[in-house]
């Protein structure tokens, strides 16, 4: 069993897609901090996350290990990963492990991926496919909720610009763009809170099981 989360940035996919894989005991992989690792290990050698040989290549030279790094949660990273996340080399390589994982999830039971592409590419195969989206507006003011609770100084007006560029970005690339799968349930957590969100996204999953 699969539960494929797709949509953009700070919708509510990474909360919401933790509290399904907890309630149904199944693993959970945000495919977002993949991108984010491959961004990151790029910046912090000083090379370009746009260069699409580096980042091929440091993309197939990806380890477990990278995944834990401190600052991948940072917006520095997620610009990054937008951008690595936009060469076809970079996607290719970082494919088959996204597909082991919900093909052969660690404890065997289902699993939850959350990401832009899970339900059109990495498996169309899921069983349900969410895909969760709110208003740009609702999303920044959400973002700087998170970032000013973490003790950060933020200004609307440049996550606004920043969530705007990355959206831009994730819908308008050639290779797997942002957009609702087929068969995707939409669910818009513009007007809805955590617990809302949770409630009718397990009554989807339940209904399509
Ligand atoms: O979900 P998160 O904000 O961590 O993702 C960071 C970036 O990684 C996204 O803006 C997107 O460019 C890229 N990404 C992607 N495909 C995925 C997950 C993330 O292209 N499945």
């Amino acid at each position: 069993m699969i539960i494929a989360i797709d949509g953009p940035a700070a919708a509510g996919k990474g909360t919401l897609a933790r509290r399904l894989a907890a309630e149904l005991d199944f693993d959970y992989l945000d495919t977002g901090l993949i991108y984010r690792a491959v961004g990151m290990k790029l910046v912090r050698a000083g090379l370009d996350p746009a260069d699409s040989a580096q980042a091929g290549e440091t993309a197939r030279a990806l380890a477990p290990a990278d995944l834990e790094a401190p600052d991948l949660r940072e917006d520095a990273a997620a610009q990054a990963a937008s951008k690595v996340a936009a060469i076809p080399e970079v996607r290719a390589a970082l494919l088959d492990f996204q597909r082991r994982f919900a093909r052969q999830p660690p404890g065997g039971r289902g699993a939850v991926l959350d990401g832009r592409d899970i339900g059109t590419v990495v498996c169309p195969e899921a069983g349900v496919k969410l895909f969760v989206t709110a208003s740009l507006e609702k999303r920044a003011l959400r973002r700087l909720k998170e970032l000013q609770d973490k003790g950060l100084e933020a200004i609307h007006s440049t996550v606004l610009a920043d969530m705007k560029e990355r959206d831009e970005r994730d819908r308008n690339r050639s290779v797997a763009p942002l957009v609702p799968a087929e068969d995707a349930v939409v669910l818009d957590t513009s007007d809805l809170d955590a617990e809302q969100a949770f409630a009718a996204a397990l009554d989807l999953v339940r209904s399509g099981r």
